[in-house]
């Protein structure tokens, strides 16, 4: 069992034997606050129907629907619903509550804004993974620059190709070109991708864009719920496309399939699953469009014989073949 999944469930259980969790806490009879299991609980949109994206929520007969417009009025099952991020509400004691600061909310206050950039203030944990030599998770500044960030996170001994900035739906970005980039809200939005979840996915030179974005649909054709149309249809056809470009079968006209395939998804169902699948289609083919005709012309992986070969392993994120 992974270790960040023992201490979420240690801490979950901790709380329940303090009484901070379950049937009346704090000793207030009908205030009930229970925490699903993480690995079985369903995302936020798909909740109320008790149905998920998952195969494995699936099986529990679970599908998302449409968010609600305003889930503080009426969200899960009709209720006033509070959807956030785990990091948000856990920094929430450090900022309003003035935790180690003598509960003074106004210090709390002072001390977040004391870090980031005026628009995004405060501290942010990255999940740096991939060709770095220390991946981990840091909490840093938001606003710190991508490239002293790598460097925190041990560097890495061959030039690095790209990175995802914000998990894997967020748009690629080439290196070194993008090294000055700002790691926040609006400086990610400025450079045409996004934070998202702030997991940066670093890849080098040995790194085969389109087996890095195979690995990718692999993913969301498995994760796709089936309801739309476009999202249950574009997943696979977008696995099989890239899938047979990597292999040296692709033809030229493969690459317009797949961008129009993600102009007839975006924007067109019920969640935002198709955003997540195609824009990592676009950004793959917008930046890297030269490597997907190679694969085509040359009919195989031109870096296997090149630096991929060299360097003796397989790429970040690469897929079975
Ligand atoms: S976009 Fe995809 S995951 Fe979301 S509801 Fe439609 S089919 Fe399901």
């Amino acid at each position: 069992m992974p270790l960040g999944y023992q201490r979420l469930v240690g801490a979950v259980q901790e709380a329940y034997e303090r009484g901070l969790l379950g049937k009346g806490i704090f000793g207030i009879d009908g205030f009930d606050v229970e925490i699903d299991d993480p690995p079985r609980a369903p995302a936020p949109t798909s909740a109320a129907k008790r149905r998920g994206c998952s195969p494995r929520w699936r099986a529990a007969g679970a599908t998302p629907s449409s968010s609600p417009l305003s889930p503080a009025v009426s969200g899960l099952f009709g209720c006033p619903t509070v959807v956030n991020n785990v990091v948000t509400i856990a920094y929430l004691p450090y900022i309003f509550g003035g935790f180690g600061r003598g509960g003074d909310a106004e210090a709390g206050i002072a001390w977040w804004r004391s870090h980031g950039t005026e628009k995004s203030p405060g501290l942010m944990p990255y999940s740096i993974s991939g060709h770095v030599r220390a991946p981990g998770v840091y909490e840093l500044p938001l606003g710190t620059r991508l490239g002293d960030m790598l460097e925190l996170a041990g560097g890495w001994e061959r030039p690095w190709k790209a990175v995802i900035p914000g998990g894997s739906s967020a748009k690629i970005l080439r290196l070194p070109e993008s090294l000055d980039v700002s790691m926040d809200f609006e400086g990610l939005m400025q450079a045409g991708t996004m934070l998202g979840s702030a997991g940066v996915i670093v890849m080098d030179e040995t790194v085969c864009v389109v087996d890095a974005l195979y690995n990718l649909l692999r993913f969301y054709a498995h994760e796709s719920c089936g309801q739309c149309t476009p999202c249950r249809e574009g997943t696979g056809w977008a696995e099989k496309i890239v899938a047979r470009i990597e292999k040296g079968q692709g033809r030229m006209e493969d690459l317009d399939t797949l961008l129009g395939l993600a102009d007839r998804a975006i924007g067109k169902t019920i969640c935002v699953f198709a955003e997540a699948f195609c824009w990592p289609i676009q950004s793959c083919i917008a930046l890297f469009r030269e490597e997907f005709e190679a694969h085509i012309r040359e009919r195989r992986c031109p870096l296997r014989a090149g630096p991929r070969a060299a360097a003796g392993e397989r790429a970040v994120g690469a897929g079975a073949h």
